[in-house]
Formats: structure tokens, sequence, C-alpha cells
């Protein structure tokens, strides 16, 4: 539990994250701050969190999804606005399913030798774990979301959901059954929808097969990928146009291997240049074929068990795996002298997502949305504007892909998930489709009913979760006030499996849009720009790394460079710049502290008697605020943070408190002290920085809070203050060029004295001539002197002549500054130095010499070790030259 009390005067020396982050993400739950108050007055600010799957833990793509909805979310919320962020988690279905099925294989069991209850008792158990670590890595992140409303897909209520979402869709007649080709992956033993099958590009053959036609001597010759398939040929096709095939349409060939005598038909969708020209139809193993078939009225010939070994269809090679048929048949073949020739041949091949086994298409009987009408409605919205995708570039693709849109398969094959609502009837073999379990026939009023085996797809309760979590189908509170939602942001990846399928079951179900805006992150890259993943040893753990330099230091390296859509890279580098800012931070708030003089807690600034560095800061900071509130409206979330980051650091911290500190040491009686100024900037940062940065800024500012009257701040923490706005009354152009100038003169006093190596503990001499501000800036004659290590400096009311040759002479924005060459290099020291310099290079080119005159090593040394060594002595003999060279001049 946090205190509020007094800290004491000193804060500790550096910030250790690991000290504060928990007992402030405690103090803040404690609070309630995460829940928002339902006011009508006011619009709310809605963030439905994408859920992560219940297969572990948080990965780093949730820390940048949490580092981004923190972000809107405390800053809304600092706006005053009720916020909510609604957290949830995924059920995963396959996903999910094949780790516990692993586990099990680890102990010897399958889920079949289980049972379905046990499985499922099982999974329960693994997701009840998961969720737990998963609620507390986001809470470790900082995530500001509401867990009073926390949501699991297989809650009661998202449950009630998706059977209501079906049952209409059904009774609608938007659900079908059907028997089409799908996706069959034979490890997971579940059909896929497309989305869930990878693509790739494998290097395969085609094998050209020769049929005997049934009625003469004569042979039409095909090209197949997959020669176990012509088990299951009902059909060769060819194109009505092709020429050469015209007198054998309408004739029959006997298949090989299996000997069945099929037709030789005509069709448009076949490729007169692929092959032959002549094609095998296979209409329960390909979707074209099956097509065709349709078209055709040609029987389905299913060759596979849903293990990928051949059924009895297969005749003699019945029991074999798929592969080992694919062997047997091409020896087969070749014996008869029906393989014509092989061809290599590469082409894509699909693999299941989840394990990588290769796909096999398969007739099969599954439920289906069609899905064309919903897509309709999901491309208006956007396209009238009522959705807007930013970045504008994936509006296109989602475009593309929605007016394209397959029908959805809908039932896997799998046990983890939401039964599917439909009871068959054993009696009257009619279909019972109810949102309550059904006890009886809704046909025939028999009790011999047996509900679908198959659970739904996990996306069809994920395309609900914008509404599910608010209680629809209820007319709830949460429902009114916060649907539609403002921002829906996820990565880019799932622009398909998701986005789109939100836009289209929110319509549907709730006659409104789910969200306002989708804002698509990128991924989470490594240093060299790869992907993150466990065989490539690259992964970064979010936890680990956040022990490691602070959580908001992860965060800070997050939201380094951000932008919409684009991939970020997660630097090393990044990483220790954030631990860096916070440290930096630290030390400024430690000052200001410390310059805060006991009893003299009051902190008006009197804006009539300020001197320029202070009205320069505040003019800075109100450009600043006023710069990122525009990024942040813009969704710019990456260069908002480098804003706040560059005034904080480059010009509060390096110049203002430098600055600051030579006026406090001076305690110019005329002038008021800078702390009211300085502590107003800080506290004003704070704020601006908070939801990127929250627990640095929480514990800074209830650091000063602490040495302040007690009224100062009425709130009792920072992420319930009101995120800064910009004030116009203290833009100071004129404060900012006569800060400018001093700034400048000193950076190029430092630049010089770097160039010409003086050390720090030696003073030079300056002459500046700054035009009509020189009277102003004579007056930070301490602070240049101070800060740029020169002493005396001149000011001149005019342009001097024309400087002796030794001197530097620095051309600058508003002024000139002219640095003698004698007063940064004392002469005699200078000229002492350069002859142990010479000395000691004299020494050693007469060393090199005497070897490389040396015959015994120019022998017995190999060539490139005597080239090695003539490159050192020219080397040497040049840097000698330069020495002698400076002494000269001098
Ligand atoms: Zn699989
Ligand atoms: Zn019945």
């Amino acid at each position: 539990m946090a205190t509020l009390e007094k800290t004491q005067y000193d804060m500790p020396k550096a910030y250790e994250p690991g000290k504060v982050e928990q007992k402030w993400y405690q103090f803040w739950l404690d609070k309630g701050y995460f829940k928002p108050k339902i006011d009508p007055e006011k619009k709310p600010f809605v963030i439905i969190m994408p859920p992560p799957n219940v297969t572990g833990e948080l990965h780093i793509g949730h820390a940048l999804t949490d580092t981004l909805e923190d972000i809107m979310t405390r800053w809304h919320r600092m706006k005053g606005e009720p916020t909510l962020w609604l957290p949830g988690i995924d059920h995963a279905g396959i996903a999910a399913q094949v780790v516990v099925e692993q586990l099990l294989a680890e102990e010897g069991l399958s889920r079949h030798q289980l049972g379905r209850e046990k499985f499922i008792k099982r999974m329960w158990q693994w997701a009840q774990k998961c969720r737990q670590t998963i609620a507390e890595q986001h809470q470790r992140l900082g995530a500001s979301c509401d867990w009073s409303r926390e949501k699991f897909t297989l809650d009661e209520a998202p449950s009630q959901a998706v059977r209501t979402a079906f049952v209409r869709l059904y009774d609608k007649g938007l659900i079908y059954r059907g028997e089409r080709i799908i996706n069959w992956c034979p490890r997971c033993a579940t059909a896929l929808s497309d989305l869930e099958v990878d693509h790739k590009e494998v290097q395969g053959h085609l094998y050209y097969v020769r049929y005997h036609l049934a009625e003469d001597n004569d042979f039409i010759t095909v090209a197949t990928t997959r020669p176990e398939t012509i088990l299951g040929d009902t059909a060769v096709a060819v194109n009505p146009k092709d020429k050469r095939f015209k007198a054998m349409v309408g004739k029959k060939v006997i298949l090989p291997a299996v000997n069945r005598v099929i037709p030789i038909i005509a069709d448009e969708a076949v490729d007169p240049a692929f092959g032959t020209g002549a094609v095998k139809i296979t209409p329960a193993h390909d979707p074209v074929d099956f097509e065709v078939a349709q078209r055709q009225g040609l029987p389905l010939v299913n060759i596979l068990n849903l293990d990928a070994t051949m059924n009895e269809n297969a005749g003699p090679y019945a029991g074999l795996d798929r592969f080992a048929c694919r062997q047997a048949i091409l020896s087969d073949l070749e014996k008869d002298g029906l393989l014509v020739k092989v061809e290599p041949y590469p082409h894509s091949v699909g693999h299941c997502d989840r394990c990588q086994t290769v796909i096999e298409p398969i007739a099969s009987k599954q439920w289906f949305i069609n899905t064309e009408p919903l897509a309709q409605a999901a491309i208006k919205v956007v396209v009238d504007g009522r959705i807007t995708i930013i970045p504008s570039r994936f509006t296109k693709v989602y475009l593309n892909w929605l007016e394209d849109i397959r029908d959805w398969c809908i039932s896997r094959q799998l046990w983890w998930g939401h039964r599917i609502p439909v009871w068959y009837c054993q009696d009257c073999g009619e279909l019972t489709v109810t949102i309550d379990d059904a006890k009886a026939c809704r046909h025939c009023g028999s009790a011999s009913i047996e509900q679908d085996p198959d659970v739904l797809d996990t996306w069809f309760s994920s395309a609900l979760w914008t509404h599910s979590t608010l209680g629809w189908p209820d007319d709830t509170e949460d429902l009114r006030y916060f649907y539609p939602t403002t921002v829906m942001e996820t990565g880019y990846d799932i622009l398909f499996f998701w986005v789109a399928r939100m836009v289209m079951m929110g319509l549907e179900d709730t006659g409104d849009i789910p969200f306002c805006t989708v804002y698509l992150h990128g991924l989470v890259r490594d240093e060299k720009g790869e992907k993150m993943s466990k065989i490539k040893g690259n992964v970064l753990n979010p936890i680990d790394t956040l022990e490691k330099y602070g959580t908001d230091a992860l965060r800070f390296a997050l939201s380094t460079g951000t932008s919409p859509g684009n991939d970020i890279k997660l630097t090393q580098s990044r990483l220790e710049a954030g631990r860096n800012f916070a440290n930096k931070l630290w030390n400024a708030t430690r000052f200001a502290v410390s310059s805060i003089a006991p009893g003299h807690t009051d902190m008006k600034i009197q804006r009539d008697l300020l001197p320029v560095e202070d009205r320069w800061i505040l003019s800075r900071l109100s450009r600043t605020i006023s710069n990122v509130t525009t990024l942040m409206e813009d969704f710019q979330f990456g260069e908002a943070q480098r804003q706040i980051y560059e005034f904080l650091w480059g010009e509060f911290c390096d110049w203002y408190i430098e600055i600051a500190k030579v006026r406090l040491r001076s305690a110019q009686k005329q002038l008021p002290s800078p702390v009211p100024v300085l502590v107003h900037v800080l506290e004003t940062s704070l704020r601006l920085l908070h939801p990127y940065m929250p627990f640095v800024s929480e514990e800074l500012w209830q650091n000063l809070k602490s040495h302040l009257f007690a009224d100062w701040q009425k709130a009792e923490s920072i992420m319930v203050t009101a995120y800064p706005e910009a004030e116009d009354a203290t833009i100071d152009p004129q404060a900012e060029r006569i800060m400018e100038a001093i700034i400048e003169i000193i950076h190029s006093i430092r630049n010089v004295r770097a160039q010409y190596q003086v050390e720090s503990s030696h003073w030079i001499e300056a002459q500046i001539h700054a035009g009509e501000l020189t009277p102003v800036i004579t007056t930070y004659s301490q602070a240049i002197q101070t800060l740029a290590r020169v002493r005396p400096v001149t000011f001149l009311d005019s342009r001097q002549a024309p400087p002796s040759e030794n001197a530097v002479v620095l051309v600058l924005k508003e002024a000139e500054v002219v640095i003698p060459m004698a007063s940064m290099v004392a002469a005699e020291a200078e000229r002492k130095r350069l002859k142990r310099e010479i000395e000691k290079g004299q020494a050693g080119v007469a060393r090199l010499e005497a070897r490389l005159n040396d015959r015994a090593f120019l022998t017995k040394a190999p060539a490139a070790i005597v080239d090695k060594e003539r490159d050192k002595l020219a080397t040497r003999k040049d840097k000698l030259e330069r020495l002698k060279e400076q002494l000269t001049r001098l």
C-alpha cells in the first residue's frame, strides 16, 4: 500500500523501478481509478482489448498492444472522459487444445483416452492458470484496464451471445450445413478456415499419367501433382474449345489401378495450357473439381480417412498412409507403362498454421456462414466513412478481401470451444436449433436427440467481442453507454481474422458499427529487423525485460518511433535510452525538491517579473503541449513521445535547470527565484508524460507534491489530474529567440573546446558580439561563463576589426564569437607536451626501422606481418611530422 505521508526530504540517489511499480499499481487499483463512471452528459472513450489466447504467457507483441492502448486510455481519462478499457481472454480453440494435447502426450495420454468430459476439465484447469498469469502480466505492464469487467470467451455471458448470434443467423438462413471442400488437418483432426492455412511454395513434381479409353485402343494423358487422388477421380475434363480433344468428349476411360470407368467431359474451367490440356476431376479432394462436379452432376468419391490414410474406396491401397500410397501407385503405374513422364514442378501446398501438417482438401459436411450479405454491410460502413482505418492504406486491403469473400466454415472437430447449438433427431431426422439446451425435438417431440459434437471456430466468438463483452444480447446499461466503442487497436496481421468479422457481426447483431476507428500496429522485430521466433532464439520476454530495465523503459522503447501499420525494432539501445530518461527525470526532480527551501512551499509564479529563461521555458512548454496534443489526436504516438522527450531532456534538463542552478547560486536579489517555474514546468511535463511512463511519473509527482503546500494539488494521484493544455498567453517568440542565441553561443564554444581537446578544468577567453541582442545577452554573462567555461567574456557593442590569425571565429545565427588560440592552448605547457610526444614518436620510429632492416626478420616473418610493420612505420612517421609542425607553429 502506498503511503502519501511526506517522504524524506532527500529522494534516493537513483530510480529503482522494482521498488515503486507494484506499489503504485496497487494504489491505483485500490482507488478504483480504472473503473469509469457512467455519465450520460459525457461521451465515453472505449477500447475493448484484443483478448490474448490462453496458451501461456504474454509475448512482446502484447506488450506493444498494452503500451499503445494504455497511452490512449490514460490520456482520455486525464482529459476527463469516462474511459473504459475492457480486458479479456480468448479460449483460442485449436491453439489451446494443441498445447494441452502436447502436455497430455508427455504423460503418455491422448484426449481420446481421457474422454471428452475429462479432457475439457483439464482444459479449464489450464485456462484458469493462464488467465491468472496473463492478468498479472498486464498489471506489471501498467495496463489501466477495468478488471471488474474482465471477460473470458467461454464465460456464461459471452457464450450466451455466441448461441444467440448463431440461432439468429440460422433463422435468417445465413448459417447452413453443407457438403463443401474444406481444409482438413489430419494431425489436428479438424476442419480449418481458409485463413488458418499457410500456403507454402514447395518443390514437387508433375506426373503425366496415361488413361486408356474403354472403347478402343486410344488413350488420353492427364497431369497431376497428387497421383494418389487418381483413386478418387470421377471424370477427365477438357476445355470445350480445345480442338485436340473434340473427338474424345463423351467417350469413357478406365482409371488405372482401380479399373473404374469414368467419362471424358467438357468444362469451361479447364485451362488448355496446363499439362496436356486434359485434367482429372477429383471432386471430393479439390475445390475447383468440386464445383465442376456440381455443374456436371458427377459423383463424389472420398478416398481418405480423417487421419489421412486411404479408405476402402482406394481398393488395393486401403489402409496406406497418403504419402505411402503415392509411392505405391507411382511404382504400379510405372510397371504398367502408364507413367509417361515426371517433371519437377514448384507449386503451393497448404499447411496447417498450428502444426504445419500438409492440409488435405476433403469434401465434408460442415457448418458455414453465408458471408456475402454481411460483407456488403461491412464494406458500406467503411466506404461511407463511418469506420476509419489507420493507416489508410489498409482500407483497400480490407475492402478487397470483403469483396472477394468466401463462405466461412465455422464448425471445428474439436472439443475445446462453444458447442454448436444444434440437435439432430433420431426419429424424424429434423434439426432443432435453440439458444437454450434442447430437451426434445422441436418437430416431433422425440426425446431421442443428440447435439452436434463439433464446436465453433474460435473466431466466431471473437467476432462478437465488442458487443458480447458489454452484455449483448441483453439490453444492458454498458451496451447502451459504451457501444459503439471508440478505437479498435490491434495488429495488422489479424485484419481479416478479426477486424473485418467484428464489423460484419457487430452490424448484424446490433445494427450499429462496433467501433469508429481501427488503429493497426505493426510487428515487433529484433535489432536486425527480423521477426522474433523461438526457433531463431531472438525472443524478448516482456517480463524479463521490464525487470531488467523497468516497465517505463520497456514502454518507452516500444513506443519510440512507432507509427500506425509499421513494424518496429526493439533494440537494447532503445531500452537503455528509456532507462536513462527515467533516471534523468529522477535527477531533475531531486534537484527541484532539494531547491525548495524549507517552509517556502508557495509556488506562485510572479508572471510580470520573469526573466528571459523562465519566459522561454514556459513558452516552449506550451508549444510542446500543443504539438503533443495534435500528434496524439492524429494517433502519432511515437512522434508525440519524441517531442516530450526532446523537450524534457534537451531543453528543460540540459538548459533550463543548468541556468537555474547558476541563478540560484548567484542569488541575484532583483530576480525572483526560479523554483516556482521549475516546479511548474516539471509537474506539467510529468502529466504530459504520464500516459507513456506511468510509474516514474507518478513516483516523481508524488515526491514533488509531498514537498509543497498541502492544497497545492488536490488530486491524490497524477493519473486523475487533468492532461495539460497549452496556454497561448505564454508563447513568447522574443524570449525563444534570445535563449536560442544563448544556447547556440554556449553550444558552439563547447564544440570548439572539444575539437581542441581543452581540458575541462581549463578556462578559455571569448569575445561575443550579438548585434541588437547584445545588451540582453550580456545579462547572461554568468551563465555563459559557467556553462561554457569561458573567462573572461567580453561583450562587444560593435563588430571587431578582423581578428588576428591566431583566433577561432564562430559565425552563428545571431552572434559572432571570437576565441583567441592562445587562451585555449597554454604555450609553454603545450610546447613541453609536444616535445615529449615527439621524443616518444622518434623512439618508436627508430625501433620499427631497426626491425625492418633486420634480415633475419625479413626472411622468417610472413609477408603479411612485414607489410603490417611497414604500414605502422609510415603512420608513425606521418604523425611525427605533424607534431613537429605543431611545435613550430607555437
Ligand atoms: Zn494441424
Ligand atoms: Zn424429431
